[in-house]
């Protein structure tokens, strides 16, 4: 395929699914981050009866690069909770799925002092090492889970830039894929972003246009049926498919012009 300046805009975009905290635990989830582990099974084997399965953000993207994701979805853990390890990896390895967890760099250890509420513990470096053992993607979430969009240049350096090199170091290999916390980002961040050397990044909502930099997502939350799992997924293709009709409109009545137009951000969830 050649890399042309609409290569990106042309990215077939399968679904991408994102998660939180994976736990049976009862304690109170204000901001609604904990799905059960029963529940993410349920959610699993849904995608298996329809003929899908769910792969990290960094395989989702190659194989769309092939023109080969047909039959791929993504799944994302947002923030590196540390329960992903003991209540995620188990249920993914049952059902043959990887995802991608997207840990915030300067907080490895600690706990989600950017949420106001119940504190959820984080991954540490050793746990972040485990996670890629299993066979599961790492990725960033910034240095200290920050609104990227109106950032000057040295935040965007310090928390795309610097969360980049902080997780190479801990695990000793390339980090590829990125998250913008809060689904807030512009132009400048998707720029620093792909300046970082990151392969791809995912926003929040579920939106189009999107390229490798800005990839839309459906939240799943704590009450999430299977139900509500194809509904996305179905909202995800029609809207795909009006979203490639759009374009083609578009070419054919200016051919010369490639341009994606970056989309505003949709959505707050975190
Ligand atoms: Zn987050």
């Amino acid at each position: 395929m050649t890399a042309g300046p609409d290569a990106a805009a042309r990215l077939p975009l399968p679904p991408v699914l994102m998660y939180h905290s994976i736990s049976p635990s009862a304690e109170p989830d204000p901001h609604l981050l904990r799905v059960h582990p029963d529940r993410l099974g349920r959610h699993l084997r849904l995608l298996r009866s329809l003929g899908l399965r769910g792969v990290s953000l960094s395989e989702l993207v190659r194989a769309a690069d092939r023109g080969a994701a047909r039959g791929l979805v993504g799944l994302t853990f947002d923030d590196g909770y540390a329960d992903f390890l003991e209540h995620a990896v188990p249920v993914l390895r049952r059902h043959g799925m990887t995802g991608t967890v997207y840990a915030v760099a300067g907080r490895l250890g600690g706990a989600n002092d950017w949420d106001t509420g119940p504190r959820f513990d984080l991954l540490d470096a050793d746990g972040l090492r485990a996670v890629a053992a299993a066979g599961q993607e790492v990725g960033s979430h910034t240095m200290t889970h920050a609104r990227l969009a109106g950032a000057g240049a040295a935040v965007l350096a310090a928390e795309v830039g610097g969360s980049r090199e902080v997780l190479e170091d801990v695990l000793q290999a390339e980090v590829a894929s990125f998250c913008y916390p809060y689904g807030s980002f512009d132009a400048a961040a998707a720029d620093a972003v792909r300046a970082a050397g990151y392969d791809n990044a995912c926003v929040t909502g579920d939106y189009l246009p999107g390229d490798r930099f800005t990839l839309p997502r459906s939240y799943v939350g704590p009450r999430d049926t299977r139900a509500h799992v194809l509904a996305r997924l179905v909202r995800h293709r029609a809207r795909l498919g009006l979203a490639a009709r759009a374009a083609d409109r578009a070419r054919a009545d200016a051919p010369a012009e490639g341009a994606a137009v970056l989309p505003g951000a949709v959505g707050g969830d975190r």
